[in-house]
């Protein structure tokens, strides 16, 4: 076990993807004595049960600008973290089943357009080409970017961690922090099951757990968790979707992955706050037959194994990154179903502004309380 040191520079809650990201461009940005502690595993959150889609095609600027960020990011992460994360880039092909979705859609690729994302609308032959077997003759649009696709949210994590230990990173796994340390409004380091950690900045990337370390410095933020399922079949012939396949309206995304078996999940009715990873027969009911309805190739394939986690949602479905009211104290968390995608670029962004740095971009708006000034930035484009 890494021995213990209860001093550190910077503390990071939270062994999912945002808070390993974070603890890697932290210390590529020079900060040292970084701790990250994890009540659990790596990987055992959100991080390890996500569909790992990444795309650029988003509805407001602040998400477009992230999600191409973190494209670029992606493109050369192998390169960069010297090993492979399983970047798929099949493209995203997003469906429109009423005028009402198809001028938003329409609109958010003017967006996309105009910050760079060569997304663009394309008719059924074409979606057909990307995505071969495709049923969906309801549908009244498509539109498509080739440069979105998916990763291994395990390869990608344990990448990052690893090059972050490599610049010095220390990781304390089964550690679960249970009190925040506030002197004078500010931050002074955390308590855990295994001993104090005296630190002057400290970082909750604790996902849907966010809400709680934050009440433990006295600050409320508006998220709650939400349970989401999702499912894997056996592997068939590849080719079948090679896009991930996404309707916000029609309530699925479906994606086959590199050895065949397809992916696909839903969003619960009612968003429901609900913390229990449970699985339910009515999910596989419904999803099922939305995947044979789209891709009728499906019919009679097994189903391997279903699952569920946790989205940590936030009222206008976009994150919350920055500091505090409590001096040095800061959060990145609220990812809802697209923390995944965006990791690279948030916790890079975090990372420069605490070094110091001007962050690649400004992400003053996703501050926290933005909620209690009515300051929503509402994001049409989510399951
Ligand atoms: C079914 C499903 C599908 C999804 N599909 C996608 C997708 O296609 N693309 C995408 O980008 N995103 C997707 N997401 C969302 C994505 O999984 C999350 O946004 C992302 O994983 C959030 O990462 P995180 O590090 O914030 O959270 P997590 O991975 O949950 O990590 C937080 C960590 O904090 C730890 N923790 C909590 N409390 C404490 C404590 N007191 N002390 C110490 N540690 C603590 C937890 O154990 C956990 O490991 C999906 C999510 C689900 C559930």
């Amino acid at each position: 076990m890494t021995e213990w040191k209860n001093t550190a520079d910077i503390v990071v809650i939270g062994g999912g993807i945002i808070g390993v990201s974070t603890a890697y461009y932290l210390a590529l940005n020079g900060m040292k004595n970084i701790v990250l502690i994890e009540k659990g595993t790596i990987c055992g959150g959100s991080t390890g049960r996500c569909g790992a889609g990444i795309r650029a095609q988003w509805g407001t600027e602040m998400n477009c600008r992230l999600g191409i960020a973190a494209l670029d990011i992606f493109e050369q992460l192998d390169q960069e973290l010297g090993m492979s994360v399983g970047l798929n880039q099949g493209g995203y092909l997003l469906v429109a089943y009423n005028e009402k979705e198809l001028e938003t859609l329409r609109k958010g690729m003017e967006l996309q357009n105009s910050l760079g994302i060569k997304s663009r609308q394309i008719n059924l032959q074409e979606a057909r080409e990307i995505c071969p077997g495709l049923a969906a003759e309801d549908a009244v649009g498509f539109f498509f970017h080739g440069r979105d696709g998916h990763a291994d949210p395990f390869l990608t994590t344990f990448a990052y961690l690893e090059a972050a230990k490599r610049l010095g990173v220390v990781c304390h796994r089964h550690t679960t922090c249970t009190g925040i340390l506030v002197e004078n409004n500010e931050v002074r380091g955390v308590e855990t099951d295994r001993g104090t950690i005296h630190a002057p900045v400290v970082i909750n990337c604790a996902g849907a757990y966010a809400q709680f370390i934050a009440r433990m410095a006295g600050i409320e933020i508006p998220n709650w968790a939400e349970r989401h399922e999702i499912m894997i079949t056996e592997p068939v012939a590849p080719g079948v979707c090679p896009c991930m396949l996404m309707s916000f309206s029609g309530n699925y995304y479906i994606q086959q992955r590199p050895h065949g078996s397809i992916i696909c999940g839903m969003s619960p009715a009612g968003h429901p706050e609900d913390f229990e990873n449970r699985s339910t027969w009515q999910f596989i009911e419904e999803m099922s037959k939305t995947l044979v309805r789209l891709l009728p190739r499906t019919k009679g394939i097994r189903i391997a194994r279903q699952w569920s986690g946790l989205y940590d949602m936030t009222p206008d479905a976009q994150p919350i990154i920055g500091e505090t009211d409590v001096k040095n104290f800061y959060h990145s968390t609220g990812y809802s179903g697209h923390g995944f995608m965006l990791a690279p670029v948030a916790g890079k962004i975090l990372a420069q502004h605490i070094a110091g740095k001007t962050p690649d971009i400004d992400f003053s708006m996703l501050d926290y309380r933005r909620f209690a000034r009515g300051e929503h930035i509402r994001e049409s484009n989510v399951v």
